[in-house]
């Protein structure tokens, strides 16, 4: 049964260590699959740009009648990775170790696997099929940032990589804006000359206390992640780091998010006496789509066709979808049924793993039949 191989496939991947950096033996055993299917398989050049041990795959199943669909799943998996011991209880799959399971994105990579075994089996016609499989996307969609335009040119590509259940299809995602601040006071004894001392630690704070952070509005997010300086109590500190965040639907508004939170630190460093070091970095750039755009119609159809229901939603959360979008490329990503991803509670149920590939196979089926292209 086609459905237990699917399963098998994504237990088998589940089982293969691969954090960031090191996907080549998850790469491997993908482009086995995919070339027992029937597909040309390649790599890209993103190994030696990105130092991970093996480049973006790529994989095309030629089709029989016009049209290319693109499906896209990342190779690399969060930490606690090593040793992931999946196990089955009543349907749910979770990991029976301190580790994630790997759902996010071995549902992804299994259901794009499947669904071209059983296109080139079933005999129906179809479309191209290009599956994208990328390296680095869990530290900054890295892999995806270096994919040629010759490998990715399609009529609609498919991210499998969100939470949630089978159906969901997210229409949106934000602008990501993250920074690294070091300010810079003097040191001095706390207790015989602290007039003589600059605190970093009371610059951040009060960088930190002038912004503005959490949801800011339905579109709009702020966070300080973290807040790193000094030794000892007697010692008026002279550096503290912090990092941080911000994200918006809204391109104006996280570029004003993102002076705010600028603004507030320089102010505090100047008001102190002390100095203050802000390395901006545009994580990825954010994306829309038109609510009844032709590839949403389709996909919602496609949905509707294995008994599920469409529902379109924007997130919060960014991924290889945005860099495909940004590169001009007709991109959705669809839920893929895991939750609790990058956490020890992820888990997927097999059903919704294999309403994944029945989606895919629908949405294949469905542009044969429209000649989509
Ligand atoms: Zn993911």
């Amino acid at each position: 049964m086609s459905n237990e191989r699917l399963l098998e496939t994504f237990l088998d991947l589940v089982r293969i260590e691969s954090p960031p950096g090191f996907e080549a033996l998850a790469a491997a055993y993908c482009a086995r699959e995919l070339e027992a299917a029937g597909c040309r398989v390649w790599f890209d050049a993103a190994a030696e740009l990105t130092g991970s041990d093996t480049g973006n795959l790529i994989a095309e199943l030629p089709g029989t009648v016009p049209g290319v669909l693109a499906l896209s799943a990342h190779l690399d998996v969060v930490e606690p990775c090593r040793n992931i011991r999946p196990v089955i209880t009543d349907g749910v799959i979770h990991s029976a170790g301190p580790t994630i399971l790997g759902a996010d994105d071995r549902a992804g990579l299994a259901a794009a696997i499947e669904t071209v075994r059983r296109v080139a089996e079933g005999g129906g016609s179809y479309p191209t099929i290009r599956t994208i499989f990328t390296i680095q996307e869990e530290v900054g969609l890295h892999g995806a940032k270096h994919l040629r335009p010759e490998d990715i040119a399609c009529d609609l590509c498919l991210v499998l990589d969100a939470e949630g259940t089978p159906g969901g299809i997210v229409i949106g995602a934000p602008t990501h804006y993250t920074f690294a601040a070091e300010f810079y006071g003097r040191a001095s004894h706390a207790g015989v000359a602290p007039e003589l001392g600059i605190s970093a630690i009371t610059m951040a704070a009060e960088a930190i206390a002038a912004m503005q952070l959490g949801r800011l509005d339905a579109r709009t997010t702020a966070n300080v992640g973290s807040i790193k300086g000094g030794r000892a109590t007697n010692v008026v500190t002279a550096r503290c780091d912090i990092t941080g965040e911000c994200r918006s639907l809204d391109r104006d508004r996280v570029e004003s998010v993102r002076l705010a939170m600028d603004s507030a630190m320089r102010a505090s460093a100047e008001r102190a006496g002390g100095t203050v070091e802000v390395l901006w970095h545009l994580e990825y750039e954010g994306f829309e789509s038109e609510q009844d755009s032709r590839e949403i119609r389709l996909v919602a159809e496609a949905i509707r066709d294995v008994g599920r229901e469409p529902n379109t939603y924007r997130t919060g959360g960014g991924s290889d979808a945005n860099v495909l979008a940004v590169m001009g490329v007709p991109t959705l990503a669809l839920a893929c049924g895991m939750t609790g991803v990058h956490g020890t509670n992820e888990q997927i149920t097999v059903d919704d793993l294999e309403a994944l590939a029945r989606i895919c196979e629908a949405v294949v089926v469905r542009m044969a039949e429209v000649g989509y292209e």
